[in-house]
């Protein structure tokens, strides 16, 4: 019944396509199915063995998985994987005029610094340098992207985009008097992307950022929230909370930030600041360089684990502080694990393949299956658009990629 209904489907009969001299001069056929074979497809979840075929219609929508046998004539074939689009979990577009811009393995403090004096461009750089990351990033094979915003300047970008975003309005402030003045601009920012048709969620920068009169402003305003801050990225934050020492004291005292009112926890940061959210938010920890076995235990037995979702941006890592996240710690607690780019202040591109390869060559025991299910459907159940995106599961529309082996590439098909 099935090889039926593919076979006869497939194509239509021919149906004119134009009319000239009141003659039919040209005909096409209506191309109802596509059909997509490789050496193994990825679902989201498995890595299928050969011999599968994926069917789809004209413009993606999944169908069915089918045995190869079944599948019929016209079937398109590669050499290597197909693959679900990507999801990226953390970016920064708008900083994209930064590509090339800040130096590498400076460590974290001294790259904000450079990102915080070299950020301003004209108007017209930026949009261009936005546009071209933008197609980067789909040409690359993302199709959905959690991307931070300190301004309105992606928003004319976004409205126009083929990518779905999550946007995370961030708000930074460690002195206690700013809290609500920063508060305050963050939700006028966010209902400035609210009035442009986009999804905006006020969200935390980091803890070396955020005091806990912002935390708490932050807690209130995002029950049952996806909440997106940088976690651990130095160990220097650790520093900071455990006995108020580090790199963070000289860049306040450069920047004339008053931290007189912080008391160190004697704690790391994140099990500092993760009890401060209490409105059943889910937070996407961002970098996890310096997270470890206590803060994963912690976290565990303090609230519930799946509310924490860890996203490794690799080549970020490198770039900023040369340092290398502790995967096998979250592989080893069943961590939900997603992946992200960050920006092009802090990566040479924004391609999600190539942070694939980077966790293959310095973690090679990690099987790719494990490392694609963290770039698709890991990443769509974070941004709760798994019915939409990240497996080709039936009825889902979430790209097909083609990952070549030989060239240690990745296409987008669809
Ligand atoms: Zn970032």
């Amino acid at each position: 019944m099935r090889r039926t209904l593919v076979r006869h489907t497939f194509v239509q009969p021919l149906l004119p396509f134009a009319i000239s001299g009141g003659k039919f001069t040209l005909y096409q056929s209506i191309i109802l199915y596509r059909k997509f074979k490789a050496d193994n497809i990825f679902t989201g979840r498995h890595l299928l063995p050969a011999g599968q075929v994926l069917v789809t219609s004209a413009e993606g929508k999944i169908k069915e998985i089918i045995p190869d046998a079944d599948a019929g004539d016209d079937v398109e074939i590669y050499q290597g994987i197909l693959c679900p689009g990507f999801i990226n979990c953390h970016c920064h577009i708008e900083l994209s005029h930064l590509h090339g811009q800040i130096a590498e393995h400076t460590g974290l403090v001294s790259f904000v610094q450079q990102v915080m004096s070299k950020r301003h461009a004209t108007p017209e750089h930026k949009q261009q340098s936005m546009l071209q990351a933008q197609n980067e990033l789909w040409q690359s094979g993302t199709m959905a992207i959690a991307d931070i915003c300190n301004t309105a300047d992606s928003v004319t970008l976004k409205q126009q985009s083929n990518l779905y975003w999550h946007n995370f309005m961030e708000v930074a402030g460690f002195d206690d008097a700013g809290a609500l003045n920063r508060f305050t601009n963050a939700t006028n920012l966010q209902n400035e992307f609210i009035h442009a048709g986009l999804l905006a969620y006020i969200t935390p920068h980091a803890p070396y950022s955020v005091g806990k009169k912002l935390f708490d402003l932050i807690n209130n305003a995002t029950a049952k929230q996806l909440i997106s801050i940088h976690n651990q990225e130095t160990r220097d934050e650790n520093n900071l909370y455990k006995n108020k020492t580090g790199d963070f004291l000289s860049l306040y005292k450069n920047a004339g930030i008053d931290i007189s009112s912080f008391s160190p926890t004697g704690l790391t940061s994140l099990q500092s600041y993760a009890p401060y959210f209490t409105q059943q938010q889910g937070l996407l920890l961002v970098h996890n360089s310096f997270t470890n076995q206590s803060d994963i235990s912690f976290l565990a037995h303090t609230s519930n684990l799946s509310n924490y979702h860890f996203c490794i941006c690799i080549n970020a890592n490198l770039f900023i502080e040369n340092t290398l996240p502790p995967i096998e710690i979250l592989i080893d607690n069943n961590c939900h694990i997603v992946l992200g780019t960050d920006s092009l202040a802090s990566n040479h591109c924004l391609n999600m393949f190539e942070e694939i390869k980077t966790i293959q060559k310095h973690y090679p025991g990690i099987a790719l299956e494990k490392i694609l299910q963290w770039a698709t459907l890991n990443g769509a159940q974070t941004l709760g658009i798994q019915d939409k995106f990240g497996s080709f599961d039936t009825g889902l529309q979430p790209g097909i990629l083609h990952i070549n082996h030989q060239a240690n590439a990745v296409t987008r098909i669809i």
